[in-house]
């Protein structure tokens, strides 16, 4: 047994633990260590390394265990799914090179920070906002080894990829759950430690989770969501750790709020102040999505001003941006808050209709193409400005089952309005095709 742990850590310290991130002093600490190859020295050199890698962020403390007779620390590889665990006798735990307590803390804080810091920077390094978002999550580990955090996001909040940690729904049903009712409605941070309310929870931990930590997250923009944070021991929580978890709500706040004004400055047409195709590149798929998962139909509409080419040439481009700007603002305001409308290009626009079927989008459209027509714009010298627009139409499933074929069909009906006379609508029919 004893040769076999001793060999362990020999192996350890050769091959598993990467020296390449290692100071000058901990490499040369590793020499001396095997060099003796007395369990102790063995021990403490593996300690002081992974403790080395994991205030410099290579690592993470990812859990801590006592039994009767030995103690079990481990860390994690950040961004990857390998990990290294250190055994050793309560005796050797003991008597490794602790720091201060309060020195800990205060190192333990000043790592945090430093840490959301750079997951805030954008410079360049083109991680995903979800990893990041994980990668802040990791930290509560670090405040306390052994806890686990998790992210309750309100799903109107777009995130590009999926993540373990990270659980999106509707608000309403969030809060329809004891367990997030409390910390959401009443904006307080508070720890379940009843099995009903942390049976509520959205991330069906192991069965050893003994109480849950709850802090909302509330960003300027309104409620993001919530900080879940999983305990494996009954002990208190206590100020400091607290204080730990506050700062990791905050630097999630910060990057979820950052990340909205980035996804705002990037999806919104400067021009109309309608949506753009990056915005419908990222949010049509999630309509069309839930649209299937819901078994609801959405519809597809193309919009197109009508001889816009011609107009430009008579009241000159300024003249056509204004109108421009009215034609989106008026349809816009023609179109339910849960619709999405974007700019697609030029004098072409997009509506999605979630839920609608043939019927009530055909009103829709008729009720857009009335509008526009009968509106009269105003150019910067009062003069009276009229057009005309021309809607092709598509409905998924029944007609396209996904977004290419949404558009095709959809710009195919345009193409048919358009040469049968313009200022009019056609709906795609599949039998006719
Ligand atoms: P149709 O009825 O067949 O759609 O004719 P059209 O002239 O509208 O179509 P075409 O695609 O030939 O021309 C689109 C025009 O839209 C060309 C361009 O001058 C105008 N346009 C595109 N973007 C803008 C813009 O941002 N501002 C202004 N003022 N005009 C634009
Ligand atoms: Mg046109
Ligand atoms: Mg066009």
């Amino acid at each position: 047994m004893q040769q076999g742990f001793i060999e362990g850590y020999r192996f350890l310290l050769t091959n598993l633990i990467p020296r390449e991130f290692l100071s000058a002093k901990r490499r040369e600490g590793i020499e001396a260590a095997l060099q003796t190859d007395r369990r102790e020295e063995l021990v403490t050199e593996a300690y002081l390394c992974m403790e080395e890698l994991s205030d410099t962020g290579i690592y993470l403390k990812s859990g801590f265990r006592k039994t009767d007779d030995a103690v079990i620390l481990e860390y994690r590889r950040k961004n990857q799914n390998s990990g290294i665990t250190l055994e050793m006798s309560r005796g050797e735990y003991d008597s490794l090179p602790h720091m201060q307590e309060e020195e800990r803390t205060r190192d333990r804080f000043t790592e945090i920070i430093m840490y959301i810091m750079s997951e805030l920077s954008l410079d360049g390094r083109s991680t995903l906002v979800a990893d990041k978002v994980t990668n802040i999550l990791d930290l509560t580990s670090r405040v306390n080894p052994g806890s686990e955090g998790y992210l309750v996001l309100d799903s109107s909040l777009t995130l590009e990829a999926r993540a373990d940690r990270i659980h999106q729904d509707d608000f309403y049903s969030i809060i329809s759950r004891n367990l997030y009712r409390r910390a959401l409605e009443e904006n307080y941070t508070y720890t379940a430690t009843d099995e009903s309310a942390i049976s509520e929870s959205y991330f069906c931990g192991p069965d050893d989770i003994r109480s849950i930590t709850l802090i909302p997250l509330v960003a300027q923009f309104g409620k993001i969501g919530v900080l879940e944070i999983h305990h494996t021991s009954s002990e208190e929580i206590g100020t400091d750790n607290l204080r730990g978890y506050t700062l990791i709500a905050q630097g999630l706040i910060r990057l979820m709020s950052n990340n909205y004004q980035l996804e705002k400055m990037v999806s919104v047409d400067r021009l109309t102040q309608v949506n753009n195709r990056n915005y419908y590149e990222t949010h049509v798929p999630l309509e069309l999505e839930r649209a299937s998962r819901e078994r609801k139909p959405l519809a597809f509409l193309i919009i197109d001003i009508d001889h816009f080419k011609n107009f430009n040439d008579r009241y000159g481009h300024d003249v056509g941006d204004i109108v421009l700007r009215g034609v989106a603002g008026t349809i816009k305001n023609h179109l339910r808050k849960i619709d999405l409308f974007i700019r697609f290009g030029g004098e072409e626009f997009v509506a999605v209709l979630p839920g609608a079927d043939r019927e009530p989008a055909m009103r829709t459209a008729e009720r857009i193409r009335n509008v526009i027509e009968s509106t009269e714009f105003r150019g910067n010298r009062g003069e009276k400005l009229k057009v005309t627009v021309s809607i092709g139409g598509s409905i998924f499933p029944a007609d396209a089952t996904d977004q290419d074929e949404l558009f095709r069909t959809a710009d195919e009906s345009l193409m048919k309005a358009k040469r049968s006379g313009r200022n009019r609508i056609v709906f795609y029919r599949k039998e006719e095709n």
